[in-house]
């Protein structure tokens, strides 16, 4: 049976919504729309260090402004609020304890002292991109390189852990993206990644797949800066037992300057003109602790109709000579 079309728009709750970000919404949902699927609204919310008062209602507000709705959230009956990554802890590591028993993922004790060390150490060495990998982790301390009994001991006595997933040294990755074709990447490229973070909170990687998964998320279309992490995430796929519901990939080329020398930031849009953000932010500065506001699209004057084609065409031609889509 076809899978019915179920996206998801998944930013992290860390300040402003950038352009680059309403577009990710904008192409999720028109997909959904045009194959007469779901959009969802996850907040990714489990990063505590970069969490940002007032940026979910922000989000939910700009997406509003847009026209942009959400077809489902963890209640049933709308107005949906998102489903929030956060309310959802237990689940992840459940599946975190399901890597380990099927011996893809393993307890590391190390300390940031340790990994300093370590780095320095393959950095001294010249080894160009030091990481925690199949070739590392054979002379660090976690659960693949110590005894049994002291592993046991260290989880008793609630020593700090990660857990980390265990990347295979020597495999071929390979998915097909809808708009790059064909990824291939050897896992000796890839590090054996943190999925529980010590203080018990999944990190991006874990809690992203699973909730897609769980969700039955069949198009992941998302900006390219997440690219270098899929083959992680097929990994990921792969070991948890879900590679045969695995949703497409999409990863969208990121909005760059005039000049093309990289990502379009807030100071950018401010100087060409154009404001980046959609509402008024209510966030603090960052130095101060002292509220700030930044005003953008509707302060500024622009129509959501107006703003939403705009964006449409940021990437998207019809081959025509239509300028106003609805
Ligand atoms: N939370 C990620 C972000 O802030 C989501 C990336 C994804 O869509 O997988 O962009």
């Amino acid at each position: 049976m076809e899978r019915e079309v179920r996206v998801r728009f998944a930013p992290s709750p860390t300040g402003p919504l950038h352009i680059g970000g309403v577009r990710t919404a904008l192409y999720n949902y028109l997909l959904a729309r045009k194959l007469g699927g779901k959009m969802l609204l996850r907040i990714e919310d489990t990063d505590q260090n970069r969490f940002v008062p007032g940026a979910e209602q922000y989000i939910m507000d700009s997406l509003r402004w847009c026209g942009i709705e959400i077809d489902e959230g963890p209640e049933q009956g709308g107005p949906h609020a998102p489903y929030r990554q956060s309310e959802r802890k237990p689940m992840y590591m459940q599946y975190a304890m399901q890597l380990i028993e099927a011996g893809h993922a393993y307890y590391a004790f190390d300390t940031p002292e340790e990994l300093d060390a370590m780095r320095a150490r393959l950095t001294a060495a010249k080894v160009p991109n030091p990481q925690y990998n199949s070739i590392t982790r054979t002379q660090m301390r976690n659960s693949l390189t110590l005894p049994d009994e002291e592993v046991k001991q260290l989880l008793e006595s609630g020593a700090p852990y990660v857990i980390r997933l265990k990347v295979p040294r020597k495999e071929e990755v390979r998915f097909n993206d809808l708009i790059r074709g064909w990824v291939v990447v050897h896992s000796s490229s890839i590090d054996d990644k943190v999925l529980m973070k010590s203080d018990g909170m999944p990190t991006y990687h874990l809690a992203n797949i699973v909730d897609d998964h769980l969700m039955e998320i069949t198009h992941v279309i998302r900006g390219e800066e997440w690219l270098p992490s899929a083959p992680l995430h097929v990994l990921l796929y792969r070991y948890l037992g879900w590679e045969s519901t695995m949703p497409q990939f999409a990863h969208l080329p990121l909005l760059l300057k005039p000049d093309g020398t990289g990502k379009l930031s807030k100071r950018d849009g401010d100087r060409l003109g154009f404001p980046v953000f959609p509402l008024e932010f209510h966030g603090k500065d960052a130095e101060t602790g002292e509220p700030t506001v930044s005003s953008g699209y509707r302060e500024a004057g622009y129509l959501p109709e107006a703003f939403i084609n705009f964006l449409a065409f940021l990437g998207w031609n019809p081959g025509t000579t239509q300028e106003l889509f609805s």
